[in-house]
């Protein structure tokens, strides 16, 4: 038998990426999906505008060098342009940035359970996840993150606020996280839910640009701006770290009509506001429901709520999924850990809360 071509050995290690379930439609019930953290509302005003009239150049390949995307978020965040680098979501920076920096065996520190990409990312270059467990509410460990550091150690990653348990790192926590970690490690903020923080002492990503030179954030359009299905993301860092992320970015990945949503979307910044608020509030409700009816929820900081819920068999979680489907909602579980619900039409969030009393 002639030997076909093998993958690398990472590739059959690397764990499946499990998406949110679409709902399944029951007669006479709406069914909301508040299993991927999306934005219920429509794009913002001018959005939908700014893709059309970019869906009439399809013929053309997109402008390569996001120049327009980049000029509008350094104006906006007043960053030099060079210090920024777009993808096709910041799951693709992540997948970048590893690429970029890490050696076959080479370490990254995260937190777990933290953004189910991670550790598929990771294995798919080829690297090694180093797990560090949040703790009993849902926090990352931050000491033993800093004492998982070795050698080998190449890349950290913080999530904050950590999908899928909630809470949110401060600035000063990540400070003193930075001034321990040596200067070789790349520290990436991941920033998916930045618009959602209400927190004393939030990160101030741009600050820790200018003081650490290791740091890169990553952001998306994907969550508050509510363009997940366009896919594109960005990150800021120093001008080498954004040069290397560039060199492996796929050519031409960000389309035009996705460069034209986001810059459209950063144009809208009051309604932008006005919707997250929306969104926070909700979830401040839903909150406050949830602990009044017995529940203990971590922290939530982004657009979704953690129920823990550990169970060697995963019974729990499956029951929860199955009993929040037939109210017509369908939420993530994560089998013997929890649920995550994330924060949806107000209808939607009122199911959740009538079904959560009626579970406890
Ligand atoms: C959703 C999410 C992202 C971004 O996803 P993209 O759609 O690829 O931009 C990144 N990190 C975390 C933690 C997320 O939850």
């Amino acid at each position: 038998m002639p030997a076909l071509p093998a993958p690398r050995a990472c590739v059959a290690a690397i764990p499946p990426y499990v998406p949110g379930r679409t709902p399944t439609p029951q007669p006479g019930l709406t069914v909301y999906k508040l299993s991927s953290n999306e934005n219920p509302y429509p794009p913002l005003p001018g959005v939908l505008e700014a893709a059309t009239a970019a869906a009439a150049q399809l013929n053309r390949y997109p402008d390569m060098g996001c120049t327009a995307l980049y000029e509008a978020l350094a104006t906006r965040f007043d960053l030099a342009p060079e210090r920024l680098a777009a993808a096709t979501g910041s799951v693709a920076l992540i997948y970048q940035i590893l690429q970029a920096y890490c050696d076959p065996g080479d370490e990254v520190v995260h937190a777990w359970r933290s953004f189910e990409a991670y550790p598929i990312a990771i294995t798919a270059a080829a690297a090694t996840s180093v797990k560090v467990p949040v703790t009993a509410r849902g926090e990352h460990d931050l000491d033993a993150m800093v004492a998982a550091v070795t050698d080998r150690t190449k890349v950290m990653l913080l999530c904050t606020p950590n999908n899928p348990t909630g809470p949110a790192l401060t600035d000063s926590q990540v400070r003193r996280l930075l001034a321990q970690v040596p200067s070789r490690v790349l520290v990436v903020v991941d920033e998916a839910y930045l618009e959602f923080v209400r927190m004393e002492d939030a990160v101030d990503g741009a600050a820790l640009l200018r003081d650490f030179a290791n740091v890169v954030l990553t952001r998306t359009f994907s969550k508050a701006y509510g363009l997940a299905n366009l896919r594109v993301g960005y990150a800021a860092s120093s001008e080498e770290i954004a040069g290397a992320l560039r060199a492996v970015s796929l050519p031409f990945g960000v389309s035009g009509i996705a460069q034209a949503a986001a810059i459209a979307s950063l144009g809208a910044e009051a309604e932008l506001m006005e919707r997250v608020d929306a969104l926070v509030e909700e979830r401040s409700r839903v909150l406050t429901g949830l602990r009044a009816a017995g529940w203990q929820i971590p922290d939530a900081q982004g657009n979704f709520v953690w129920f823990d819920l550990p169970d060697a068999t995963g019974e729990q979680t499956a029951a929860f999924a199955a009993a929040a489907e037939r109210a017509g909602i369908v939420v993530r579980p994560f089998a013997g850990e929890g649920v995550r619900v994330s924060i949806g039409e107000v209808e939607a969030n009122d199911r959740l809360l009538e079904l959560a009393s009626r579970l406890r």
